[in-house]
């Protein structure tokens, strides 16, 4: 595409949803992914009910998603246990489907989308890719994601510095009883220094994603499967369903994720989307919803303001999070510390309604 009037730089769900925005607000939009095909990020798969709502309003029926219907959240500590109704139905879906899905609208609506390019840096309104090219536009939004871009560092916060966080995925293949034993939950199993959260997805298969200290990665010899044979003898409800993985896949793997970390504010004319924006502790199962609300908000900002509006923009997406992601904190440290998880289980199971709360509290809201 020639003298495109937006580059976005990544094009999973928050480059996406920008450039289907962007392109129905009337704007030339390119659209950069390094992947050659798309891939099943590692992510939990959990859609809430808002990111479903977000993504009808971006013209994807929920239904043609085909994903598994999820009512309820199930926490685990110990031997304790408890299970609320969510506040409306999410879904179990994979990144490969939900990425695809995305990216054909994106490309429907008008946007180039041009895979393969591997963005290395940004300079003024330039971009720079791994094949030499430069590339302008008078905007920039920024959605590479988790796996962080040079010259924009993501500091996690300072109390997990000495020991960051990873996420790990495993898939277990479909199978009658891990069917019945997870039905239509998302779970969350907290341990000492991390949880696992759990869901069925379209296939069938269930997605196992754990956040995790390296500090207990380090005591299972940094071997993720090491570590998920380890949890497994010591939390029977894991076990039960780890019972059902299939050992010869590799964990796939993510380090430092900066939980907790956002952008305070930008230049004018570089939008900061997603992971780029902030990262929310993923127990909430918001990263996918902040994705969508971010790059409708930076689409707004472009439309009403162009590219002066990136700051305002960062800024005001900023105040949004802050709620959010200071009450996604405080549960994510309460069910990771095995002295405060148990004590967490048993108040969801007495006060439901504090559950259904807390899942309202952690979505971004404001449009
Ligand atoms: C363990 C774990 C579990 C999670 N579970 C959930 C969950 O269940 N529900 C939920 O809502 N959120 C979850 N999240 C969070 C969620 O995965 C992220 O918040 C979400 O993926 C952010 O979307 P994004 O588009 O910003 O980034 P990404 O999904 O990371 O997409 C970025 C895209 O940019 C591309 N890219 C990267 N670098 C470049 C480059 N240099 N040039 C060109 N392209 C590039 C990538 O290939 C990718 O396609 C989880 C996160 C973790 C770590």
């Amino acid at each position: 595409m020639t003298d495109p009037q937006a580059i976005v730089i990544g094009a999973g769900p928050a480059g996406a949803a920008a450039a289907i925005g962007l392109v129905r607000a009337g704007t030339k939009t390119l659209l950069l992914e390094r992947a050659r095909e798309t891939g099943d990020a590692l992510c939990g798969g959990f859609l809430s009910w808002r990111s479903l709502a977000r993504l009808e309003k971006l013209g994807i029926d929920r239904a043609a998603l085909g994903g598994q219907d999820v009512t309820r959240v199930r926490l685990f500590a110990g031997r304790r246990s408890s299970e609320t109704a969510l506040p409306a139905r999410a879904m179990g879906v994979s990144r490969r489907r939900l990425d695809s899905a995305l990216q054909a609208t994106a490309e429907k609506a008008g946007a180039a989308l041009e895979r393969g390019v591997h963005t290395t840096a940004i300079e003024g309104g330039s971009v720079q890719t791994r094949d030499g090219a430069v590339l302008s536009a008078p905007a920039l939004f920024l959605a590479a994601g988790k796996h962080g871009f040079r010259g924009f560092p993501r500091e996690p916060a300072p109390w997990q510095r000495a020991d960051p966080v990873m996420g790990l995925r495993l898939r277990l293949p479909g199978h009658a009883t891990l069917d019945r034993l997870v039905g239509d939950a998302v779970e969350l199993h907290l341990f000492d220094r991390g949880y696992a959260g759990l869901v069925r997805q379209e296939d069938g298969s269930a997605n196992l994603c754990l956040a995790v200290h390296k500090s207990r990665l380090d005591e299972a010899g940094g071997e993720p499967a090491a570590l998920l044979h380890a949890l497994a003898d010591a939390h029977p409800q894991l076990g039960e369903r780890l019972a059902f993985a299939d050992w010869s896949r590799d964990v796939d793997a993510i380090g430092h994720v900066p939980y907790g970390w956002h952008a305070a504010d930008s230049v004018p004319g570089l939008f900061r989307l997603g992971d780029q924006a902030g990262v929310i502790p993923s127990l909430a199962g918001e990263g996918i919803g902040l994705a969508f609300a971010s790059a409708d908000a930076a689409v707004a900002a472009w439309r009403h303001g162009g590219a002066g509006a990136a700051p305002a923009f960062q800024g005001q997406l900023a105040a949004r999070m802050a709620r959010p992601f200071a009450i996604a904190n405080l549960v994510w440290r309460a069910g990771e510390n095995p002295r405060t998880a148990g004590g967490l289980t048993l108040l969801a199971s007495c006060v439901p309604p504090l559950v259904r709360w807390a899942m309202h509290a952690t979505r971004i809201r404001g449009d």
